[in-house]
C-alpha cells in the first residue's frame, strides 16, 4: 500500500481531488506544487494511516517507516541538504491537515531535526548564529509542549527573566549568546520535568513529532470541533512533513497571511498581514502587531509601518502572481499562508477561504462577471443558512455589549425596547410609540397582539418550533426563546437571571441571530439587499424546481413574502387572525356557546371580519395561488381565563357567567395537542368551517369582480388521520363554495386538500387522495407525532440528545430523514398512486431549512412554504438542491 505521497520540485505525486485521502492541506500543496508554485518540498502520510494508527492500537502500518524514510531523503536531494547531517542540516515542520479544515484544533511542530550538533551546522550554513539558536530554542520549546507534553510556562517564565535582567524588551534584542544561555536553561527544565535529556535523535523527534499529530485527532478540541461541525471522526487526518523555510532569518524575511479578495467585505482587493523575521507561530501568539500587505490597507488603517507592498516591493510583486494564479486555478477566493526566506517566497498553505454572507454574494457574483466560473456555480457558492445575516438587522459588532442571559436563537434579527411582561402592556406602550420587548414564559396565540407589537420576544421555555418561535419568525420578530436561567417574578415587575434583576421599563437588547439578551440599547446596523442579493437571487430562480411559497396570514406579511420573491401563500392560519381585539369575544362565544344555535350568532358575527381578512390577503396575492387553512387551534388557547374576560364573553352573548366558567372548565384538556383540534372541531361544529369555507369564497369572488383576474384559494383541511374525516367534511365545503359561487354568479376554481401531519395519514395517503386534491406536509406536528416528542416540551431535554450523539441535528429544525422523512417518501407515492396529478408541499418549518428543501426536493415535492423573512434563503436552497 502507498502510505506516502510526495510534493515538490515542480511536480507532485497527488493532486487537489485527493481531500479525503491527504487532506485538504496536503491535496493543495501537492496542488500547487504541480502547478509550479514555490513550494518547500515535502510529503503527505495519508488519513488511512490514522485510521489504522487507531483501528491497530496506536501501531503504524507494515511498510510506513521504510516509505517515510524514503521521501525524507527524497525532499533532502530536492533541498540539497541531508536528514541529520551536521553541516548541511533538513529541518521539516510536521503538520495535521484533515478533509475538513479544523483551524487551530490540531498539533504543529516547527524546526524538526535541530540538534546541540546539526545547529551550528544551521548556522555555519546560513552565516546567522543567531537565527540559527533562535530556530533551536523555538523547536525546543514547542517540541516540549506538543509531542512532551510538558508545561509549557517554565519556557517562557525562564524567557522573561532573562529578558528582564538583561533589560530587553524584543525577542529581538537577544543576541546568539543569549539564546544560547537560554537554550540551555530549556534543556534543563526538559530534564528535570521529564527525567531523560530532550532528544537528540533527529529520527526519535519526527516520529514523536508524527505520534503528536495523529494523537491530537482526538484531544478534546478536535472532538469539540468535530462535533459542532458535523465531522466524522472516521475521516482521520494526514499528517504533513515539509522542509522548512525560514521567516525569521533577518530582515530580508518575513511571514504572513492572506486572502486574495477581502473576506468581510468581498471587495475585489487582497488582504492580509504580515510579520518581518518571524515564524508563523508569531502571527498568533500575538507577541507583535502584524503589518498590513497592501499600501491602500495601510493608508485605509491610518498606519505609520510600512506595508509589505512598500517594504518588500519584490516578494509582493511574487506574491501578487501567486494570487492570480491561484485565484484563477481555483476560481475561488484563496486563503493563503506564506513565508519569505531572505527575499524568496515560498507557499505553505492554500485553501478557499471563509467568508461572511455579504462576502460570499458578492464573490460569487463578481466571479461570474468576471468569466471565472458560470452562474449556477456562483448559486452554489452561497450558504443559504447564511442569508439570514443579511436579511434582519444585526447587531453592530464594534459597539460594547454588556450580557445578561443566553437562549435559543429562535429567529433572528437585532432589537432593543423596554421590557414588558404581558402582551396587552406591550401593544398600549407601542400605541404609545415606545419599543417593547415582550419577556414570558412561553407565548400562546393570545400573545400574536403581543408579539406584533414587540420588537422582540424573550421565553423561557419552548424550543425552535415553540410558538414564540415560529410566530417570530414568521413576523420576523427577533426571538430568543428556552433561555432555562429567565425566572420572571410572579408580581411581573422584573426578572431575574442567576441574581441580576432586570426591571419592567429597563431597556435590553436581544440578538435573535445568537440567542443572546444584553443590558441597554446595543447599536445595529441595518440590512442591506445589495444589487448582488438580488442578482444572485435571479438566476437561483432560474436554477429550480421546485416553487416557493410563504406562511402569512396578515398582508403586511404576505407583503414582506411577495417582495422577497414568495410566489403564493402555502399555509395561511386562520387561528392566528382569531385573536385580534375586534374578535376574540365573538370567537370564546363561538366556543362557549351551548347549542347551534349560540355558535352561529356567534359566527355571524365573525363572518365579516374572516372575509375582509381575506379580501385583503388575495389581494396582495393577485395571480398567486393562496392555501388557506381551516381552523386548528388546541382549544384551551382560546378560553377566556380571567373573570374579567368571562364577564366581557358573558354580556356580548347574554349568557350566564357563571354557566360560561362552568364550560370553560369543562373545555380543558389534558393533552390539547393531542385533543379536539384541527378538523375534529370541524367534525364536532361543522358551522365554524362553514363560516370560513363561505367567507373564503365571498371574499374570492370579490377579488374577481374587483381586479378581473382569477384567484384560486385552496382549501386546506388539518389534522387529517382518516380518509372519512375528510370525506364528510369535503360534501359541506363544496356545498357552500358552490352555493356562493351561485349567489354571485360567478365561475372560479378552488382546491380542497389537507394536510399530511400524522403517521396514520402518510400511511393511508392512497386513500386520502381520493379526496384530498393536494397534500401540505405538516412537518412540525408529523415529527412530533412520529417521535412522539412534544414540540413545546422538548426543547429542556433535546441538548442531552444532542450532546450525547442521539440527534445529531433537532428534527424540528432539520427534517429526520431516516424517520419522518420516510413517512413523507410513502405518502408522496401513495398519493401520485391514486392521483397522479396531485399537487404537493411542504408548510412545517423545515420548509425554510436547506437541509429540508434538499430532501423534498429529492422527494419531489412540487413547492415548500416557509417564515416570509426565509423566502430568499428557500430559493437559493431550493435552487442548489436541483444543481
Ligand atoms: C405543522 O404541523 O407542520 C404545521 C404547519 O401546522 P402547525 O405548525 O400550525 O401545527
Ligand atoms: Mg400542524
Amino acid at each position: 500500500t502507498k502510505w506516502v505521497y510526495g510534493f515538490g520540485g515542480g511536480s507532485a505525486e497527488g493532486d487537489a481531488s485527493m481531500k479525503n485521502l491527504l487532506g485538504g492541506k496536503g491535496a493543495n500543496l501537492a496542488e500547487m506544487a504541480s502547478l509550479g508554485l514555490p513550494v518547500p518540498p515535502g510529503f503527505t502520510i495519508t488519513t488511512d494511516v490514522c485510521s489504522e494508527f487507531y483501528a491497530n492500537d496506536r501501531k503504524y502500518p507494515e511498510g510506513l517507516k521504510a516509505q517515510v524514510s524514503e521521501a525524507l531523503s527524497k525532499v533532502g536531494k530536492t533541498v540539497g541538504m541531508d536528514f541529520g547531517d551536521k553541516s548541511k542540516p533538513l529541518l521539516v515542520s510536521v503538520r495535521s491537515g484533515a478533509r475538513a479544515s479544523m483551524p487551530g484544533m490540531m498539533d504543529t511542530v516547527l524546526n524538526l531535526g535541530l540538534t546541540d550538533e546539526t545547529v551550528d551546522g544551521l548556522a555555519k550554513l546560513s552565516g546567522d548564529a543567531r537565527f540559527a539558536y533562535d530556530s533551536y530554542r523555538r523547536f525546543i520549546q514547542m517540541y516540549s509542549d506538543v509531542v512532551l507534553e510538558l508545561d509549557h510556562h517554565a519556557f517562557e517564565e525562564l524567557l522573561e527573566t532573562y529578558k528582564e535582567g538583561r533589560d530587553y524588551f524584543l525577542d529581538t534584542e537577544m543576541t546568539a549568546d543569549d539564546w544560547v544561555k537560554v537554550i540551555a536553561g530549556y534543556k534543563k527544565i526538559v530534564e528535570e520535568q521529564l527525567g531523560r535529556p530532550f532528544p537528540q535523535d533527529p529520527e526519535e523527534q519526527l516520529w514523536g513529532a508524527i505520534d503528536a499529530v495523529f494523537g491530537s485527532w482526538r484531544n478534546d478540541r478536535a472532538n469539540t470541533y468535530r462535533r459542532l461541525h458535523h465531522i466524522p471522526e472516521s475521516w482521520g487526518t494526514a499528517v504533513n512533513v515539509q522542509a522548512m523555510v525560514f521567516g525569521n532569518m533577518g530582515e530580508t524575511s518575513a511571514t504572513g497571511v492572506a486572502f486574495t479578495r477581502d473576506p468581510s467585505t468581498g471587495d475585489n482587493h487582497y488582504y492580509g498581514e504580515f510579520l518581518i523575521n518571524a515564524q508563523g507561530e508569531d502571527v498568533v501568539a500575538g507577541i507583535r502587531t502584524p503589518q498590513t500587505l497592501t499600501k491602500r490597507a495601510r493608508e485605509a488603517q491610518g498606519e505609520d509601518e510600512p506595508s509589505m507592498e512598500e517594504a518588500m516591493p519584490d516578494a509582493y510583486g511574487e506574491l501578487v502572481k501567486v494570487f492570480e494564479k491561484l485565484e484563477n486555478h481555483y476560481r475561488d477566493m484563496q486563503d493563503i499562508e506564506f513565508t519569505i526566506q531572505d527575499k524568496k517566497l515560498w507557499m505553505l498553505q492554500t485553501r478557499n477561504g471563509k467568508r461572511t454572507a455579504k462576502a460570499a454574494l458578492k464573490i460569487a457574483v463578481d466571479m461570474c462577471k468576471e468569466g471565472l466560473i458560470k452562474e449556477n456555480e456562483a448559486v452554489c457558492r452561497v450558504d443559504p443558512h447564511s442569508l439570514d445575516q443579511l436579511l434582519h438587522p444585526s447587531l453592530d459588532p464594534d459597539a460594547p455589549r454588556d450580557q445578561v442571559l443566553t437562549g435559543l436563537p429562535a429567529s433572528p434579527g437585532a432589537a432593543s425596547g423596554e421590557v414588558v411582561f404581558n402582551s396587552d402592556e406591550a401593544e398600549r406602550l407601542a400605541q404609545e410609540g415606545k419599543a417593547v420587548i415582550l419577556v414570558r414564559v412561553e407565548t400562546s396565540p393570545e400573545d400574536i397582539h403581543g408579539m406584533h407589537a414587540a420588537k422582540g420576544i424573550v421565553t423561557a421555555r419552548g424550543g425552535m418550533t415553540s410558538h414564540a418561535a415560529v410566530v417570530a419568525r414568521g413576523m420576523g420578530r427577533p426571538c430568543v426563546c428556552g433561555a432555562g436561567d429567565l425566572k420572571i417574578d410572579k408580581s411581573e415587575t422584573f426578572f431575574t437571571v442567576a441574581g441580576r434583576k432586570v426591571q419592567k421599563g429597563d431597556t435590553v437588547t436581544i440578538d435573535g441571530a445568537e440567542g443572546r439578551v444584553y443590558a441597554g440599547a446595543v447599536p445595529t446596523v441595518q440590512p442591506e439587499l445589495s444589487g448582488d442579493f438580488a442578482e444572485l437571487m435571479t438566476w437561483a430562480d432560474k436554477a429550480r424546481r421546485m416553487r416557493v411559497r410563504a406562511n402569512a396570514e396578515t398582508p403586511h406579511d404576505a407583503q414582506v413574502a411577495r417582495d422577497f420573491g414568495a410566489e403564493g401563500i402555502g399555509l395561511c392560519r386562520t387561528e392566528h387572525m382569531f385573536f385580534e381585539a375586534d374578535r376574540i369575544i365573538a370567537v370564546r362565544e363561538m366556543i362557549l356557546a351551548e347549542s347551534k344555535k349560540g355558535r352561529e350568532e356567534a359566527l355571524a358575527k365573525i363572518l365579516p371580519m374572516q372575509r375582509s381578512d381575506f379580501e385583503k390577503l388575495f389581494r396582495v396575492m393577485t395571480g398567486l395561488p393562496v392555501t388557506i387553512r381551516l381552523l386548528d387551534p388546541p382549544l384551551h388557547e382560546f378560553l377566556p381565563h380571567s373573570d374579567e374576560e368571562i364577564e366581557e364573553v358573558a354580556k356580548s352573548s347574554s349568557m350566564d357567567a357563571q354557566l360560561l366558567k362552568d364550560r370553560a372548565h369543562k373545555l380543558k384538556e389534558f393533552n390539547p395537542m393531542l385533543g379536539h383540534r384541527g378538523c375534529r372541531l370541524g367534525v364536532s361544529y361543522p358551522e365554524i368551517y362553514e363560516m370560513q369555507v363561505r367567507a373564503i369564497m365571498e371574499a374570492a369572488c370579490a377579488i374577481k369582480k374587483e381586479t378581473g383576474e382569477d384567484v384560486t384559494p385552496e382549501i386546506m383541511v388539518p389534522l387529517v388521520a382518516k380518509r372519512e374525516e375528510l370525506a364528510l367534511l369535503k360534501v359541506r365545503i363544496d356545498e357552500i363554495a358552490l352555493s356562493v359561487l351561485k349567489e354571485n354568479n360567478l365561475k372560479l376554481d378552488y382546491l380542497i386538500g389537507t394536510m399530511i401531519e400524522l403517521p396514520r395519514a402518510a400511511l393511508t395517503a392512497d386513500f386520502i387522495a381520493e379526496e384530498a386534491e393536494f397534500f401540505s406536509f405538516g412537518t412540525n406536528d408529523l415529527t412530533q407525532t412520529t417521535f412522539g416528542l412534544s414540540r413545546d416540551d422538548s426543547a429542556s431535554f433535546l441538548p442531552d440528545y444532542m450532546r450525547q450523539g442521539v440527534f445529531e441535528r433537532d428534527p424540528f429544525v432539520t427534517l429526520d430523514r431516516e424517520g419522518v422523512g420516510a413517512l413523507v417518501k410513502i405518502a408522496v407515492e401513495k398519493g401520485r398512486k391514486t392521483r397522479p396529478d396531485i399537487k404537493l408541499g411542504i408548510c412545517g418549518e423545515h420548509g425554510g431549512d436547506p437541509d429540508s428543501i434538499r430532501f423534498v426536493e429529492d422527494a419531489g415535492l412540487d413547492y415548500v412554504s416557509c417564515s416570509p423573512y426565509r423566502t430568499p434563503i428557500a430559493r437559493l436552497a431550493a435552487a442548489q438542491s436541483k444543481l
